[in-house]
């Protein structure tokens, strides 16, 4: 039986298809995927019964359309830019699709009666870590406009909620990573910026070495400490957030991570064990804007959603990013 129908934007990208793909096989829901299939895959989407709509979440009649036709009780949010570096050099896209794209979507729930909104945010929205593992109480102070981009939906959907009863989880992700447990689907960024994936393609020899962005940080061994949380951890949260507010619940703001950190350092002996084979590193400079360490503290996550995370061993999460490299695909989509 179908437990009411989802509106997944950006549900073809990386955190979006996996969730996608949970809300349907495992949880029962039937979904609607509004993608502008810019960075999203089409093959991303695995489950027959997915419904794309291929448009913009800006575009007012595509949304609309959408909102007449189906009866979407809630809207799962994660289309968004997400390059911290160009967010700083081009501010205005970061705006533009981030903070004021959504207001498409949150018109038209208003219209059609719709009180259920899962934000894809992220720790980016508390700025310079000023204590460390991080509460939902921490300071937000974001460091770019990226996390400000973010940060101004959060206080959006905290004013729609006081106005309109629009009721929201935030659920800010710290390191997103690793891919589908059986390799089906996975990470596939063009540009790819992230630690793991650049790993591994250097371990393929598909890209020179990788660099290290620093081995001067205040940590152990001198290399940043990031929380890596496995995808389908993430996907699973968004189920939950989904059933809370569906029960009722008042809006919160939910970290996400594993409540482990694990350093740049750590994470190259991981990959070396998972592949057998040496990592070809060369050290560089600090990358702009990364602070020493994020690691987030996700009790309350656990009280309120009664989440957890499943996979907490960053051996585990490369062995799935593994798989995915390859697979059939060899870590890429067809389209
Ligand atoms: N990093 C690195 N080399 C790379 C990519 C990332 O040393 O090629 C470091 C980066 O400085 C950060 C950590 O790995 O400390 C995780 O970076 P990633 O881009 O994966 O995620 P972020 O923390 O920026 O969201």
């Amino acid at each position: 039986m179908s437990r009411g129908v989802v509106l997944v934007s950006g549900g073809a990208g990386y955190i979006g298809s996996h969730t996608v793909r949970m809300l349907v096989e495992e949880a029962g829901y039937q979904v609607v995927v509004i993608d502008n299939l810019v960075f999203g895959h089409r093959d991303a989407i695995v489950s027959e019964e997915v419904i794309l709509v291929e448009a913009d979440i800006g575009d007012a009649d595509s949304v609309e359309e959408i909102f007449t036709t189906y009866n979407i009780t809630g809207v799962i949010h994660f289309a968004a830019f997400c390059f911290v570096g160009e967010s700083v050099t081009d501010p205005l896209k970061y705006y533009k699709n981030n903070t004021a794209a959504p207001l498409t979507l949150l018109h038209a729930m208003r219209k059609h009666g719709c009180d259920q909104f899962i934000f894809s945010s992220t720790c980016a929205t508390y700025g310079a870590p000023q204590e460390m593992p991080m509460t939902e109480r921490h300071s937000q102070q974001p460091i770019n406009p990226y996390g400000w981009s973010k940060l101004m939906l959060e206080q959006i959907l905290h004013d729609c909620d006081q106005a309109y009863g629009l009721r929201s989880v935030n659920l800010r992700y710290f390191n997103a990573s690793g891919c589908s447990s059986d390799g089906l689907i996975g990470e596939d960024h063009d540009p790819e910026t992230h630690l793991i994936p650049n790993i591994l393609r250097a371990v393929r020899g598909e890209i020179g070495p990788l660099t290290v962005f620093g081995s001067d940080y205040p940590t152990a061994d001198g290399t940043c400490i990031r929380d890596y949380v496995h995808v389908e951890d993430l996907a699973r949260a968004h189920v939950s957030a989904l059933n809370y507010l569906g029960e009722g619940g008042a809006s919160v703001a939910c970290n996400l991570g594993t409540g482990k950190g694990a350093s740049v350092k750590e994470v190259i002996v991981a990959a070396q064990s998972v592949t057998g084979k040496p990592v070809p590193v060369e050290y560089g400079e600090r990358r702009e804007g990364d602070p020493p360490e994020l690691v987030a503290d996700c009790s309350f996550a656990k009280e309120v959603l009664g989440w957890e995370p499943k996979i907490t061993d960053i051996e585990e999460i490369i062995k799935t990013a593994w798989a995915w490299m390859n697979g059939p695909g060899e870590g890429k989509y067809q389209e």
